[in-house]
């Protein structure tokens, strides 16, 4: 039966038009699940009691399932949820004091391969649907009641790539972005993506206030292509090419990601490097450098704190507006994939 979550409100429109009824119709339903949280039919009291029996015919409002649930020391949640046809996915939350952002996945594992990332570790097995990303949501939603707290902000950084799921992630975006629903601000909505051009340049012409944030943990092709597979298809150069086109379609300014790796990718040669790439080509970049979370399968290991800050003032130093990511979820396995790979092997 087809889950009516994962519906726009827009699609929702079209569907109850196509149905016989008012738009109107889509509007209270909506309301209903997104704005007061109800997902039992039956409790839509102003909708006529023979939609609503068609309704429960035709579709279901059904929510991943939790199969474990870890709490950090400082607030942290993950989530591992089975969805409908078993596949196991994961999503985080953590606690900042602007609010609670989560961290959303967009497929069950990835293909892209990232030498560092737990999540390649899963290979892909297929896109989410719209209705599972909003599951997420939603779920924890449900989890966060339980503290007074609700979901603030959506990053669609989770495992998967959400442009090899275009369709999918922007329908979960325009959803959670309604103002008949959930009316999460646009500006509290990033997307990140490893760097595939075609996504980057569609995704600058949606016309959103939404951000996008790109993976790009390397300055140059050369240490790129060791740790980022995509890069081999994808070089720096046409990288470059499609952020220019986006920053001029959606006047929306990107973040780089920059995980520093000991010894890869965390030199002062590289921080000029990458802060020549951002002045060179006016990207106007911020830089959010990550801490890596090291994985117990892989050898990578993290940069130390002193270069970590090294790093971080030699941006500074040559203008470029650099952040360091707070840590969260020391104590859990709060990494991309950790918890699903270390359920997986407990199996
Ligand atoms: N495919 C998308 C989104 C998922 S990964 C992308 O590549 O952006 C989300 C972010 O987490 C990426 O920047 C990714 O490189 C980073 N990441 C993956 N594994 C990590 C780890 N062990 N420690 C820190 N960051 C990690």
């Amino acid at each position: 039966m087809e889950n009516l979550l994962g519906y726009s409100l827009e699609r929702m429109t079209d569907c109850f038009v196509a149905r016989g009824q008012s738009k109107f119709r889509a509007k209270q339903v909506f309301g209903w699940i997104y704005g007061k949280g109800v997902l039992d039919f039956d409790k839509m009291t102003d909708v006529s009691l023979s939609f609503r029996e068609e309704l429960k015919r035709d579709f279901c409002l059904s929510l991943p399932s939790i199969i474990a649930k870890q709490v950090a020391s400082d607030g942290t949640v993950k989530l591992l949820l089975r969805l409908e046809d078993g596949a196991k996915v994961e999503e985080v939350m953590m606690p900042y004091d602007y609010g609670c952002p989560i961290c959303v996945s967009s497929e069950v594992g990835c293909s892209m391969g990232c030498a560092f990332c737990a999540s390649g570790l899963l290979k892909k097995e297929r896109g989410l649907t719209s209705a599972e990303m909003v599951g997420q949501l939603l779920v924890m939603n449900q989890v966060l009641s339980e503290y007074g707290l609700r979901v603030t902000h959506i990053n669609v950084m989770g495992t998967g790539e959400p442009f090899d799921n275009y369709d999918n992630v922007m329908e979960f975006i325009r959803i959670a972005n309604c103002q008949a629903g959930l009316a999460i601000g646009a500006r509290h909505i990033t997307v990140s993506t490893c760097g595939l051009p075609e996504g980057i340049r569609r995704y600058g012409k949606e016309g959103l206030q939404t951000n996008l944030a790109l993976s790009l943990h390397a300055p140059n092709d050369k240490i790129r292509n060791k740790i980022m597979p995509v890069s081999l298809k994808y070089p720096m150069k046409e990288l470059i090419a499609a952020i220019k086109d986006y920053l001029s379609t959606s006047g929306r300014r990107v973040t780089f990601e920059y995980i520093l790796l000991s010894g890869v990718n965390d030199t002062l040669e590289c921080a000029d490097e990458l802060a020549r790439l951002i002045r060179d080509n006016d990207l106007f970049a911020y830089v959010n450098l990550i801490p890596y979370n090291e994985v117990k399968e892989m050898k990578w290991k993290r940069s130390s704190k002193s270069s970590v800050s090294a790093f971080h003032n030699a941006l500074l130093k040559k203008g470029i507006n650099a952040t360091v990511r707070k840590e969260f979820g020391g104590d859990i396995d709060a990494a991309c994939g950790q918890l699903r790979v270390k359920y997986e092997k407990q199996q």
